[in-house]
């Protein structure tokens, strides 16, 4: 590159582009060490349902607490223990943490919904996934329909036979199997239609669009007449408005997860929140 450009040529973006491959590097090695020095944790943010406005689970979404830098969200570090292989031990503490967290809800004898964990490519098709889900439901007696997993279309389609594969047996353990950021990547219906799915998520890009965007409006509601017909039930991400919120209902969408009911919540303000939904309407006992 150096060679292509002139003498005295101008680099707008080459200050900006040391400090973040700067911060990049440094995350990076960071990263290593975040999980040995407990600096990980997880939110979890509401699921409800638009029917009845109660409560029907939450998203285990993980965070680092970097000592310097603050509140890293996973955005930015979740493409860098991609690339690095973390994601491998990193995906296994998230999946052991929201087992584990579901437990302990459990045994605070709280009426307990389902946490759904998000699925990396790696962990997804290359790690033995259908294995380790199955010995830690086992040791940790959580019921299997008490774990949802989402997966994207990318990581799904990154390998389609094998994911097949993998998705058939996680669907025999009795796991929900959602497909995430759905609308975003390439999957026919066709394709799905071989994967025991349970639920597709709508992305929020669709979902954000639909109060000035008739095709976006159009998508979302052809998303969720189609997923019906395929008995797939739709959960909408990052519906924040009444209107958003009235035109998914509209569109018979069954599920919200967006900052208009709730952002994420650390893991002691779901208990509040599970009571809450319990003392309006009881759920039957554990
Ligand atoms: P995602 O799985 O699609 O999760 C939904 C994201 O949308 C979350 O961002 C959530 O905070 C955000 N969101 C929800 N409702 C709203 C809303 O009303 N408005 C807006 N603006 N945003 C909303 P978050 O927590 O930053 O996570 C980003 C992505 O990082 C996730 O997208 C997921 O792909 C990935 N991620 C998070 N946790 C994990 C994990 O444990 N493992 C893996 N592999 N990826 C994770
Ligand atoms: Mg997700
Ligand atoms: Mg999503
Ligand atoms: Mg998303």
């Amino acid at each position: 590159h150096a060679k292509a450009q002139g003498r005295g040529e101008i680099q707008p973006y080459s200050a900006s582009l040391r400090t973040e491959s700067g911060r990049r590097l440094t995350l990076e090695s960071h990263l290593r060490r975040a999980l040995a020095q407990d600096e990980l944790f997880l939110d979890y943010q509401p699921k409800v349902d638009l029917r009845s406005g109660h409560l029907a689970g939450f998203e285990a979404l993980v965070r680092w607490r970097h000592p310097e830098f603050g509140v890293i969200r996973p955005d930015e570090f979740i493409p860098i223990a991609e690339e690095t292989g973390l994601i491998v031990p990193i995906s296994d503490w998230v999946l052991r943490t929201a087992v584990a967290q579901l437990g302990a809800w459990r045994a605070q004898g709280l009426a307990v919904v389902p946490v759904a964990v998000n699925l990396s490519a790696r962990q997804f098709l290359q790690s033995d996934v259908v294995a380790s889900v199955a010995a830690l439901l086992e040791a940790s007696g959580v019921p299997s329909d008490l774990l949802e997993l989402e997966l994207t279309e990318s990581v799904s389609m990154a390998d389609p036979e094998r994911s097949v594969v993998v998705m058939r047996g996680l669907g025999e353990l009795g796991v929900t199997l959602s497909i995430d950021d759905f609308g975003t990547g390439y999957s026919s219906f066709a394709y799905l239609k071989r994967l025991p799915l349970d639920k597709l998520k709508i992305d929020k890009s669709f979902v954000q669009d639909m109060g000035h965007s008739t095709e976006s409006l159009a998508i979302v509601q052809a998303i969720v007449a189609m997923a019906h017909r395929l008995q797939l039930s739709v959960i909408a991400e990052g519906g924040e408005t009444a209107d958003q919120v009235a035109a998914l209902r509209k569109a018979e969408c069954d599920q919200l997860q967006g900052y208009y009911y709730s952002k994420p919540l650390p893991a002691a303000e779901c208990a509040d929140f599970i009571r809450a939904n319990a003392a309006a309407a009881p759920v039957g006992a554990l």
